[in-house]
């Protein structure tokens, strides 16, 4: 769609913030200008795209990527990741802190992520910071300089370059991110709580579970909780975010939480609500994340929760590396559990795998908007700009069949690496068209991807 031209988008189909109806969507300018009534619309010489039935989506906001670049981009990159995500409706993502190198944790290492990500971006994209030890003096100046939040890890991260935080380190980063009014956002794992476990390697899934019990989660989250009680957070009004949930443990904590004033969100993931224990082959790493991919009955759990409105976020904690460090048996590895890279890759497929399970436990197109898009936009403050459909939105859309079926095959998905543990499954609904900014994306041709800040938080605003 042309610069200053308006364009109108009809479905029958259209994903409101109050639900799905048959609606004409008036574009102008990369913003929706407005909603009206299903072909009531007339545009002049402006384009009309008429998707019938398929459904119009607004864009999915993933707030949780590893891109990796620079310093591991043989893992994944800014381009290959982006293509990825506009390839599967995601209109905007939010890069984690660690993997790439340098990390996210001085403001020299989010200028390194910026110029690299330059020129490369088929979708908007954005930053988190993080949180380790010795770096508190880097929070205020990184945040003045457009991060989303800070991520700490409150066990040890898997790359070295980004230790976790405990004690007087955990309570000195929470602090004054509530001094500044940032989003703490947090890896729950319990490095005492994994360190007695049982570590048995090998190519058995059943034995890597119990490497990382769901105990881990509960314990780090209970901590976590104190930590905040002890720095006065609850007071000052700390808001912290548990990222990917696996155990549905954790869940009666951030309740009572809840209840007792702290502002506390969580989100969990695709591999989480559609994969389980007991499906994962032998030496099958693919599947190797951390925390793990836990049992049916705790899967049934998390629906549950998802279904009452526990969680903030479904988001996809794409987290690829190379097939020789996953240890797979296909590429001359091991399959050994314990050795390989913990991460699961699905950026891609987040969308249609959460979509094929989601309907098939009776949720609909709404519910997902709602966990994908519009609920990560409001986590990092972009309601209002991305993740609905309404009108001064950004014009993020996604032209998205619900009923078309394809096969995963690894290797033809975007992601620089093809191993994900969804290959070979046939999973339901397939995004058409993804517009970014009321144009379509194109992943063989140009980028028009944006970076961003976060918006202004009157808390830091007034105090700086
Ligand atoms: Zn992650």
């Amino acid at each position: 769609m042309p610069v200053g031209q308006p364009a109108v988008i009809r479905s029958r189909r259209v994903v409101l913030p109050d639900g799905e109806r048959p609606a004409d969507v008036l574009i102008r300018d990369g913003k929706i200008e407005r909603v009206a009534a299903h072909g009531s619309l007339a545009i002049g010489d402006g384009e009309l795209v008429d998707l019938g039935d398929a459904a119009l989506l607004p864009g999915l906001v993933d707030t949780h990527v590893h891109v990796n670049e620079p310093g591991r981009t043989e893992w994944e990159g800014f381009a290959t990741a982006t293509r990825a995500a506009a390839a599967g409706g995601v209109t905007t993502i939010i890069d984690m802190p660690l993997n790439s190198i340098p990390p996210t944790t001085t403001v020299a290492g989010l200028a390194a992520k910026r110029k690299t990500a330059e020129g490369q971006a088929w979708v908007d994209l954005g930053f988190w910071g993080g949180a380790v030890p010795g770096n508190v003096p880097d929070i205020e100046p990184l945040y003045r300089e457009g991060v989303f939040g800070f991520k700490s890890f409150l066990a040890p991260s898997g790359v070295d370059e980004f230790p976790h935080v405990e004690g007087a380190d955990l309570e000195a980063a929470l602090a004054e991110q509530a001094r500044i009014g940032a989003l703490a956002i947090i890896h729950a794992e319990d490095p005492a709580v994994l360190a007695a476990a049982p570590q048995q390697p090998g190519v058995h899934y059943r034995d890597f579970l119990a490497s990382r019990p769901a105990g881990a989660e509960t314990a780090a989250v209970a901590h976590l909780l104190a930590a905040l009680d002890k720095t006065g957070s609850r007071r000052t009004g700390a808001r912290v975010h548990i990222l990917h949930v696996s155990s549905a443990a954790v869940l009666p904590l951030l309740r009572r939480a809840r209840e007792d004033g702290v502002q506390v969100t969580a989100e969990t993931c695709p591999h989480y609500l559609t994969l389980s224990a007991e499906q994962v082959p032998e030496g099958d790493t693919a599947f190797k994340c951390c925390p793990p991919i836990r049992d049916e009955a705790n899967r049934d759990a998390l629906w549950e929760a998802l279904g009452r409105g526990e969680f903030i976020a479904v988001v996809s904690d794409h987290s690829p590396s190379t097939p020789d460090l996953k240890s797979l048996p296909e590429y001359g590895g091991s399959g050994d559990f314990a050795a390989a890279w913990g991460g699961i890759a699905s950026l891609q497929l987040g969308l249609p795998a959460v979509w094929t399970e989601a309907r098939r436990r009776g949720h609909t197109l709404a519910d997902v908007v709602r966990w994908m898009s519009a609920g990560p936009a409001e986590l990092v403050g972009l309601s209002g700009i991305k993740g609905a459909i309404a009108a001064g939105c950004d014009a993020d859309l996604v032209a998205f069949d619900p009923n078309g079926e394809f096969a995963v095959h690894a290797g033809e998905l975007h992601h620089r690496n093809p191993v994900t543990p969804y290959a070979g499954r046939t999973l339901t609904g397939a995004v058409r068209t993804t517009w970014l900014r009321g144009r379509a994306v194109d992943t063989g041709g140009e980028p028009f991807g944006r970076q961003l800040t976060r918006p202004a938080n009157p808390i830091f605003e007034s105090t700086s």
